[in-house]
């Protein structure tokens, strides 16, 4: 029996009309690093939204699912891309400012971007690359910023504000197919070509509800939450969808992404909520350690992309800011687990469960599987790759304008489960504690070493500003633990048997004490702001780096 129910499709129209109406009252609140933030409500944002899907359509031509890509900050207008660029049926493809050029002109002519939007700060990066993007015919030109390098490029140039001017404030939206594309994000390649996941209109409304559930972030209109979290990684964690849905302001650091910047504004604008990578944490506890705000008014905090050194979480409790650890890739649009305690238990019990991954939501299932195939036990003890399947997980990879999308073996099982290449446990009741990365995890003698819970312990050291342990070659064991340790500023001096004494009595077994120490500058860091260890390979290959063995 079919049911009796009306099948109306789950689409970004439905929450951009949502949004604009019911929750017309709720703020974006952009930083210009002038006195006075800029401020847009939600139901010009939805306006203005409606306008550049008229000036897409009518100036631009853009129609069908051609590719629009915004390279841009976190900021109103890029708001307004995310909701008008779905809704009109068109695909919005986010562009990472921050890969290399090269990498970012590969993925616009993958994607066979049209139109781009571009914040003026990011015309230095773009306009080089305009010779190779072929498939660019304009440039839709957003904020401030130099435009003289603009002069003489071959594709159309318009201002945006000029561009969505005097537009009608009504569309013609069409009724979409809730399965067809509405977004799009390369995975940043650190091995091959990035790959593009494209998200549908039902996924992102599925998983926009997820983000907004009390299990997860939970947020309402009372709510501010602070968007650092770039809009070209994974949506910004899905929030500009999640928060149109709900009415929860936004407050957008756009290009003062700085420690200092960043503390002002939460100063200032006192939102409850945020959402960051570890690194954006550490930058910021350093800076407030320095000059002292007051960052109170961050009840709820979403922190996730890498692991969250448990040393990190406590220097936040202390500060009045709790962070909830969360785990999400790209391919998971991306929220999977919110490491979210169970109900009952005193501030001491919540401990164990605060340093995982955390649980599963009921829209995505998971499973551990073991190096022979077979699915592993949820035991706390049994380690294995997390496959997860769900209706906001990907199924394939966009395969280009041609081809059919990819569905590469290492990625995706047979039976459709998407490979997370992250290696962990589950506990009996569902939470997940990842030890590493597949590509990471340290292979000594036939024994499995994790490189996440030696720069945990690592960080809790009072004098280690950062650490990051890869595997090195070893004749004798296969592979060994290499440390890197930044110092914190003003340690000067490194005792590396001191450390490793630290690290035993922090509970890491002899076998796994690194005997392979670098005190290096500075991590390297992807270009959305984790560790980068193959630079620290390749670095340590090359013999680049001053190692002690003890
Ligand atoms: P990239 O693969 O380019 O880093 P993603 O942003 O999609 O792009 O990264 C997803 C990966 O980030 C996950 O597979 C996992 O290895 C790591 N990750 C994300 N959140 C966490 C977390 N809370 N703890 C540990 N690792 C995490």
């Amino acid at each position: 029996m079919l049911s009796t129910m009306q099948d109306v499709p789950l689409t970004v129209t439905r929450i951009l009309h949502h949004g604009m109406t019911i929750h017309g009252k709720s703020q974006v609140t952009t930083w210009t690093g002038e006195p006075e933030p800029h401020r847009r409500t939600f139901a010009e944002i939805g306006t203005r939204a409606t306008q550049l899907a008229n000036a897409l359509r009518d100036e631009l031509g853009v129609d069908g699912d051609q590719r629009v890509a915004t390279l841009m900050w976190n900021n109103a207008e890029h708001v307004e891309a995310y909701l008008a660029i779905p809704s009109m049926g068109a695909v919005l493809h986010t562009l990472n400012l921050r890969l290399p050029p090269e990498q970012l002109a590969w993925i616009v002519n993958h994607a066979d971007d049209k139109a781009v939007i571009v914040n003026g700060s990011l015309l230095p990066l773009l306009v080089p690359l305009l010779p190779h993007l072929p498939s660019i015919e304009h440039v839709v030109v957003a904020g401030p910023g130099d435009r003289s390098a603009l002069a003489g490029i071959t594709p159309r140039v318009l201002e945006y504000e000029e561009l969505i001017a005097g537009r009608p404030t009504t569309f013609d939206w069409p009724e979409l197919d809730e399965r067809q594309a509405a977004a799009m994000c390369y995975t940043s390649g650190t091995t091959g070509d990035p790959k593009g996941v494209v998200y549908s209109h039902r996924s992102i409304y599925l998983h926009s509800m997820q983000v907004n559930m009390t299990e997860s972030m939970g947020l309402t209109d009372k709510d501010t939450t602070l968007v650092v979290v770039p809009q070209f990684h994974v949506n910004a964690w899905g929030l500009p969808h999640a928060t149109f849905m709900s009415g929860v302001n936004m407050l957008m650091p756009d290009r003062f992404l700085q420690p200092a910047p960043l503390a002002d504004m939460i100063e200032r604008e006192r939102p409850t909520h945020a959402a960051a990578v570890p690194t954006i944490w550490q930058g910021l506890l350093a800076e407030v350690t320095a000059n002292p705000r007051d960052l109170t008014s961050m009840a709820n905090v979403t922190i996730g992309g890498a692991a969250c050194p448990p040393s990190l979480m406590e220097a936040y409790d202390k500060l009045g800011v709790r962070l909830c650890h969360a785990w999400g890739m790209t391919e998971t649009s991306p929220l999977g687990t919110m490491a979210h305690p169970p109900a009952g238990l005193s501030d001491e019990e919540q401990w164990p469960y605060r340093v995982t991954q955390g649980r599963f939501p009921a829209g995505v299932e998971a499973r551990l599987v073991g190096p022979g195939g077979e699915h592993l036990p949820w035991d706390g003890e049994s380690a294995g790759e997390l496959e997860v399947r769900g209706p906001w997980i990907a199924a394939a990879y966009y395969g280009g304008s041609d081809g059919e999308h990819l569905r590469p073996e290492d990625k995706f099982s047979e039976d459709g489960w998407l490979k997370t290449g992250d290696v962990g446990v589950i506990s009996t009741d569902g939470f997940l504690t990842l030890t590493d990365r597949a590509k990471d995890v340290i292979k000594s003698g036939g024994e499995w070493i994790s490189s996440v819970e030696l720069e945990n312990a690592l960080m809790a050291h009072p004098d280690v500003a950062e650490a990051a342990v890869v595997a090195v070659p070893d004749e004798k064991w296969g592979e060994r633990p290499l440390a890197t340790v930044v110092l914190k500023e003003g340690v000067t001096g490194t005792d590396y048997e001191a450390l490793k004494a630290f690290l035993a009595e922090s509970g890491i077994a002899k076998w796994q004490l690194p005997e392979r120490w670098s005190v290096i500058p500075a991590v390297p860091k992807t270009s959305v702001g984790k560790f980068d260890k193959k630079v620290i390979r390749k670095q340590y290959a090359e013999g680049e780096l001053d190692v002690t063995q003890l």
